[in-house]
């Protein structure tokens, strides 16, 4: 048959995850917690499947689940979206990130993205006949170029995609980096798509910049999150897109032929457990110090690296250990040395961009764990 999508593969998270399995190697690869959800969130997920929250859920979400995120987000960003026309829950973010770019991008229509990027916004986009315009991120701090940006957009420009903080680099944009993006689309008609999955995951006393406390921002932007990353339970897939009125009704026409609708006993359980903000207020305590003791350990390796500013990935550049490309290396380092990661070359369209020695490894594991990887690592 003739594809729709030429250039893609398998992702790199199911084949690095694949591979780990296969070699029974300490997986560092694709992001997701070694360690337990919260029990008391799990028993509700349990209480809410005991008493019958078994069928569909309304199309936009359960509301209760609504209400709290609501909430949550006018105690964090200061502003109160209407839970009935501004939130919408969806399986992931990733459906999230599938519908906003369905809904708005037009065949021809460009989008700006910044690279390194995640693997799903490129396809997507594709898939839409849009055309995707490329912003590298500088190879050493992995910041925004905002001149760069200026120039790219032009009439045709839709949407504008943005992360932070970054997959896979941490980094994390600032309150001048949102402030300038705001001034650069003043009087533009273009929208945002921002993915704030690692909202909660900022180190060293950063606070996330959202665009939601943006106002001119927040009147254009898709805003998404991810209850998989904030609850270490990436297997629920679960999370939710907030956005002006106008645009929410257009991402819950798409929403609504993907799936219609998301698991019912997890929104209810997690309607519950988003009452008590000592739920997710320490996210950031818990990573730093996870992220602090791996930089610890790497810091008696040969691997070079600068502590990762945000998300539970720290990159490490192994230029003084070999001169293999990231993905062979990713694979050797999996198969004889037996830790796996990610190498960040899938995260490049522009291949050019992509010849660093840099790879991902995912910190949000047990320190048993930590310390079993870098112990292993400390032999090259
Ligand atoms: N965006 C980014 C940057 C991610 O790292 C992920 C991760 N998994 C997603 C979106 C998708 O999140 P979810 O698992 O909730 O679909
Ligand atoms: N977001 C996760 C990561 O970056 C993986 C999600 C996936 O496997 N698609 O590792």
């Amino acid at each position: 048959i003739t594809t729709k999508l030429p250039k893609v593969g398998t992702t790199i998270f199911s084949v690095m995850s694949a591979l780990a399995q296969k070699h029974n190697a300490i997986n560092l690869s694709q992001g997701f917690p070694d360690f337990p959800v919260d029990k008391k969130l799990t028993e509700e997920v349990t209480k809410a499947m005991n008493s019958n929250f078994n069928q569909y859920a309304p199309m936009a979400g359960f509301m209760p689940l609504r209400e709290q995120i609501a909430q949550k987000t006018e105690k964090i960003y200061g502003i109160s979206p209407n839970p009935d026309t501004e939130i919408t829950v969806l399986s992931g973010a990733s459906e999230g990130i599938f519908a906003a770019i369905t809904a708005t991008v037009r065949e021809n229509d460009e989008v700006i993205i910044f690279e390194p990027a995640y693997d799903l916004y490129v396809p997507a986009i594709e898939l839409q006949g849009g055309i995707v315009r490329y912003i590298s991120l500088s190879t050493s701090s992995f910041r925004p170029d905002f001149e760069k940006l200026k120039r790219l957009i032009s009439a045709k420009t839709r949407l504008i995609i943005f992360n932070t903080p970054h997959n896979p680099t941490g980094t994390t944009w600032t309150n001048e980096d949102l402030k300038t993006l705001d001034s650069l689309l003043e009087g533009s008609r273009i929208l945002v798509l921002s993915d704030e999955v690692y909202e909660h995951l900022v180190f060293d006393n950063q606070k996330h910049q959202s665009v939601l406390s943006y106002p001119n921002l927040r009147k254009r932007s898709f805003a998404v999150f991810s209850f998989g990353k904030t609850f270490h339970a990436t297997g629920w897939k679960v999370g939710y897109v907030i956005a002006p009125k106008e645009l929410t009704a257009e991402l819950r026409k798409i929403h609504q032929y993907i799936t219609f609708s998301t698991v019912t006993p997890i929104q209810v359980g997690l309607s519950e457990f988003l009452k008590n903000e000592e739920n997710y207020i320490h996210l950031a305590d818990f990573y730093q110090q996870k992220r602090d003791y791996l930089c610890k350990l790497l810091a008696q390796t040969n691997f070079s690296f600068a502590p990762t500013q945000g998300t539970y990935f720290q990159l490490i550049d192994y230029s003084k250990i070999s001169d293999q490309k990231d993905t062979d290396f990713a694979i050797w380092l999996t198969e004889k040395i037996g830790v796996a990661s990610i190498p960040i070359s899938p995260f490049y369209q522009n291949l050019s961009n992509s010849s660093a020695k840099i790879l991902r490894i995912c910190f949000a594991k047990n320190n048993k764990t930590l310390e079993k990887a870098i112990e292993k690592l400390s032999r090259l």
